[in-house]
């Protein structure tokens, strides 16, 4: 989904986690990182927020907050949806 992100632009990709234990946390660390440097090609603005809700197994539900739909696609390529 994209939103109105005036006021947000050209911040750090914010992170919040629910849910995970510390070592599930660690290993979906590397992917957060490598998210938080895609550009949208069209905007060049990164990734605005990832909204992590674990749940059972390390499966996780992702919420990614971009400018456009095929900057969230990359992420969530990246994030996936279990540890
Ligand atoms: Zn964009």
């Amino acid at each position: 989904m994209s939103t109105t992100l005036s006021m947000t632009l050209q911040k750090p990709m914010r992170v919040s986690i629910a849910g995970l234990t510390l070592a599930l946390k660690e290993r979906l660390r590397e992917r957060l990182e490598l998210a938080a440097t895609l550009r949208c090609a069209e905007h060049d603005l990164p990734v605005v927020e990832v909204t992590i809700y674990g749940r059972e197994n390390g499966w996780f539900d992702s919420r990614i907050t971009t400018c456009c739909d095929v900057l969230e696609q990359r992420a969530a390529a990246i994030v996936k949806q279990r540890c």
